[in-house]
């Protein structure tokens, strides 16, 4: 027996091993980290910890004493390199390894913007805690920041640059913010709060080259030729699964993930992937698709362990996520499907509202703006696959529990 080998060691593999030995596996786990670092909670990259509000030890996601106490090998700074299935063993950079049930939790990476000049120094991207440094780093450094993408990551770090008084411009190459993530209402309400705080939004952009000077960032040029200067450039425009390692197996892959079914085992004995890397048929909204957050990987993980310990699965969980912007907590629960009807809950212009997203009648969806308490509500409904009164869930004083048709 040569027990769990688990590749990756953020949010969904180390959860995995933990679920793993809290499900009874009594055998050995092993967990492979290409990373040197502890392992550590990603999403207060863009937040407080580029603040300042959190330090690089308050991230921690388990430390050493975890690992010891519960028997898992972590072979930290190690990358695995290749898979044999068949055989089941990974080569790494440190040997071979052999398994018997192997878990791909290699997440995903930032893409890369393909004009001239994304080589220059100064021009960064955000998805692990060595760029934070730099990006918070550079942040300090004063001048003028040029944000390419507005996505979740984009706008948590304008939102935090804006706060330390840098000069802040977001380019979009779409007609508003996130367009992949967030209708209209939601993403037209955080572009207020960007201007109001001085972030200068520029949609419909097409960015033809970044321009440096002696190897480093000076300016973004835009097609049309305006230049916008630029001490700093942040790209953040989407991410790719880490998915090279399966696909040169021989997996099934697909919408650019390791493709699973709803135990997360992929198409080779013994072999599941979990987090980033992951595509599977969403149960909820029955598309195949592939979700970036802490909730999914967590919740993956634990599905994967159930599996191989031979426990029953856990439920069906409603995908949730959070984005916080300024005083903005953006809440997250379930996935709106194209042309649901929308109710506004509350006005948006008091700060805390909802927006909650009819399927038929069944709940799907619900942004909340710092309304935590239609968050927790929806994802309870959504879960239940609740029908919801829209006369009811239109009313911010009813709780959207009591909005049950
Ligand atoms: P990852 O966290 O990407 O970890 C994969 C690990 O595998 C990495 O350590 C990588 O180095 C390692 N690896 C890859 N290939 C190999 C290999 N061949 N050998 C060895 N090791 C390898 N989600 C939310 O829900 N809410 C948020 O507010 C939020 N904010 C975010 C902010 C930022 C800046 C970022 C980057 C992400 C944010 N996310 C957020 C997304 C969330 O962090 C991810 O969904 C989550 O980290 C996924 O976990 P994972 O374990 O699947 O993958």
């Amino acid at each position: 027996m040569t027990g769990v080998v688990i590749i990756g060691a953020s949010h969904a593999g180390v959860q995995a091993a933990a679920s793993l030995r809290q499900a009874g596996w009594q055998d050995k786990i092993t967990l492979i980290g290409e990373e040197t670092e502890q392992p550590y909670h990603r999403p207060p990259l863009s937040k407080a910890f580029l603040t300042g509000e959190k330090s690089a030890e308050q991230l921690s996601l388990r430390g050493e004493a975890f690992f010891r106490d519960q028997e898992i090998i972590w072979l930290s700074g190690v990358r695995a390199e290749r898979l044999d299935p068949r055989a089941r063993k990974v080569t790494t950079s440190a040997g071979v390894v052999g398994y018997d049930r192997l878990i791909l939790a290699t997440g995903s990476r930032a893409r890369v913007l393909a004009v001239p000049g994304a080589e220059l120094e100064g021009v960064l991207s955000l998805r692990d805690i060595a760029d934070a440094r730099r990006l918070k780093s550079a942040i300090g450094a004063g001048g003028e920041i040029v944000i390419v993408g507005g996505g979740y990551i984009g706008l948590e770090v304008a939102a935090t640059a804006a706060k330390a008084g840098r000069k802040v411009t977001v380019l979009e190459s779409q007609a508003e913010l996130l367009t992949r993530s967030a209708p209209s209402e939601i993403a037209n309400s955080l572009a207020q709060y960007h201007r109001q705080h001085g972030v200068e939004l520029r949609f419909g952009v097409t960015i033809e080259a970044i321009e440096g000077d002696a190897g480093t960032v000076r300016g973004v040029r835009l097609a049309g030729g305006e230049r916008l200067p630029a001490d700093l450039v942040l790209v953040g425009i989407g991410g790719i699964a880490n998915a090279e390692l399966a696909m040169e197996a021989g997996l099934e892959l697909s919408a650019g993930g390791i493709f699973v079914d709803g135990q997360t085992q992929g198409n080779a004995d013994g072999l599941y992937a979990i987090g980033d890397c992951a595509t599977y048929r969403n149960p909820f909204t029955d598309s195949v698709m592939r979700l970036e957050s802490v909730q999914n990987a967590v919740d993956q993980a634990r599905a994967a362990a159930a599996h191989i310990a031979s426990q029953p699965a856990p439920p069906d969980t409603v995908p949730w996520f959070w984005s916080d912007q300024y005083d903005v907590k953006l809440q997250i629960a379930g996935i709106a499907p194209s042309g649901c009807r929308m109710i506004l809950r509350g006005a948006p212009d008091n700060n805390a509202w909802s927006l909650v997203c009819l399927d038929g009648e069944r709940l799907a969806a619900c942004f909340s703006i710092n309304r935590p308490a239609d968050h927790m509500a929806a994802r309870r409904l959504i879960a239940a696959r609740a029908l919801i009164d829209p006369h009811a869930a239109t009313d911010p004083d009813i709780p959207l529990l009591k909005a049950v048709a």
